[in-house]
């Protein structure tokens, strides 16, 4: 095996942050796990709670923490709308406060940090699919701004520590992301639809569901992250999956694959909503050999079985 690294997740408590500490653990190193647990539930590590490479700490990023790590993934933000809706400007805290708070640790440790940044910074996109080098087209007054700002000032922050101080970054954008353990009421579309589909409540179609994104399954991605953090590449670089669904395709495949009666309704789009999604993953193929290989119908059959595991009635709304 490689060298045992002492690894922070901070987030890692959350629907990809758990799923990066299980892979750590199991690899063999010293995993700590930091949450405030806004927008997770204890259950998604208590699996991890028996090894003894594993810890789970309860803090929350926007405060100092002392630490002595080899390797930072700061994936610690909400990220549904709902969520970094909820409170805009503690989102906005998490961001810039926690990136500082984590940066600040990677420097004084000369630790590696990985930032989980997103495809929201392009905003309503006009440029299609995405590159990297596309600046993006955000809101700057709007709903989403407290998300994409943030996640944008975290990027810069990334690229001070990283020029001013040498700090070892990585910045990866994530496309939207889907799988077990997503939060069932984090209002995202996926979660949303199963949910509905399995409820029997109307299934809820923003718009007239002309709207498309890119759905990259959850393993995927998380191991699309792990390999960033192994290479020398600074990025940014784009994760998702590039094939492209328009909503009203998706409600249909969540229709057939629960067999559900719900009915499909149209209701209003909500503020800055992107007309369109699609990453750009030519940079990820040639520096990290990486591409998603699982389908959205294979990846949403994996999650529809675990939304049928869990009970519904154990997952609360986020709390300030
Ligand atoms: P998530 O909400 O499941 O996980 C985020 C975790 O961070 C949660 O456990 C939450 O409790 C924790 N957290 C939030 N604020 C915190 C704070 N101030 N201090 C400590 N912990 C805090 O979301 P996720 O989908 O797993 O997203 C993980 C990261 O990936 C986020 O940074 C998100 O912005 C980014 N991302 C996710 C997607 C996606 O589609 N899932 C897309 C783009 C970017
Ligand atoms: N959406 C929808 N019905 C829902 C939830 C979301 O039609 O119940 C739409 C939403 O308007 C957006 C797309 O699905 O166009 C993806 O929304 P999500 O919140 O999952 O992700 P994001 O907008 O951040 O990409």
């Amino acid at each position: 095996m490689s060298q045992i690294k002492r690894i922070l997740v901070a987030g890692g408590a959350g629907f990809l942050g758990s799923r990066i500490c299980e892979e750590l653990v199991a690899q063999g190193h010293d995993v700590i796990c930091v949450d405030n647990f806004f927008t997770s539930q204890k259950t998604n590590v208590v699996d991890l709670l028996p090894k003894p490479n594993f810890e789970v700490i309860r803090h929350d990023i926007i405060h100092p923490l002392w630490l002595e790590v080899d390797e930072i993934y700061n994936m610690a933000c909400p990220a549904a709308p709902g969520h970094y809706q909820f409170n805009p400007i503690k989102t906005m805290k998490t961001s810039v406060m926690g990136s500082i708070n984590l940066l600040g640790m990677a420097k004084r440790c000369r630790a590696k940090y990985l930032y989980a940044s997103t495809s929201e910074i392009y905003g309503d996109p006009e440029v299609h699919p995405q590159p990297e080098t596309y600046r993006g087209s955000v809101n700057t007054l709007g709903i989403r701004a407290c998300y994409d700002e943030g996640k944008r000032a975290g990027e810069t922050l990334c690229m001070d520590y990283h020029r001013m101080n040498g700090v070892q970054v990585r910045i990866v954008r994530i496309f939207n992301t889907y799988g077990p353990r997503m939060h069932p009421y984090d209002g995202r579309v996926i979660s949303n639809f199963i949910r509905q589909a399995f409820t029997g409540e109307p299934i809820t179609i923003y718009g007239d569901g002309s709207q498309t994104r890119s759905f990259c399954y959850r393993d995927d991605l998380v191991r699309g992250i792990l390999k960033m953090m192994a290479s020398d590449q600074v990025g940014p670089i784009n994760i998702g999956n590039p094939k492209e669904f328009s909503i009203r395709q998706l409600a249909e495949l969540v229709v057939k694959l629960t067999g559900s009666k719900s009915e499909i309704i149209y209701t209003d789009l909500p503020a800055d909503d992107p007309k369109q999604r699609q990453p750009d993953i030519t940079l990820a193929k040639k520096h990290l050999a990486w591409e998603p290989t699982t389908q959205l119908e294979e990846g949403l059959k994996q999650t529809i079985d675990w939304f049928k595991t869990i009970d519904l009635s154990q997952y609360r709304p986020p709390t300030p």
